[in-house]
């Protein structure tokens, strides 16, 4: 069921602590990690605990959660004091944009020149 943990979702697995992740914040409702595959020198991941597959599903069925993500994305680019020189948070959705784990979370990139994408 959407929100419940799903058995084969490897950030479900995370949040459980059953598959180890550097973990640099945590709040009641969301859990913030290093990538494993970073692509700039700040390159960290909000999750809701919670499952929803993507951001519009999460942001659909719990707003205030979403919110609670974004918010923390926020604090990380501060916490990795890149919140001066600029971050990007993406939330790539389907396939086609490259989500490749389908439970919603924020990619926070910084430390480096981010190319321009829009
Ligand atoms: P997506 O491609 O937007 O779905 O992002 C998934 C991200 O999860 C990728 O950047 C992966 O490098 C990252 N990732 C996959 N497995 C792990 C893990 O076990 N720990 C931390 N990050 C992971």
């Amino acid at each position: 069921m959407a929100g419940e943990p799903q058995a084969d979702c490897l950030f479900c697995k995370i949040v459980a602590g059953e598959v180890p992740a550097t973990i640099v914040r945590e709040s009641e409702t969301t859990v913030a990690f290093r990538d494993i595959n970073p692509q700039a020198p700040t390159h960290v991941l909000v999750i809701p605990k919670v499952h929803y597959a993507n951001a519009r599903e999460l942001a659909a069925a719990a707003p205030a959660i979403a919110a609670d993500v974004v918010r923390e994305a926020g604090e990380v680019a501060a916490d990795e004091k890149v919140d001066a020189t600029g971050y990007r948070i993406v939330f790539n959705t389907g396939p086609g944009a490259g989500q490749t784990v389908f439970h919603a979370h924020a990619h926070v990139l910084g430390g480096r020149d981010l190319q321009r994408l829009v």
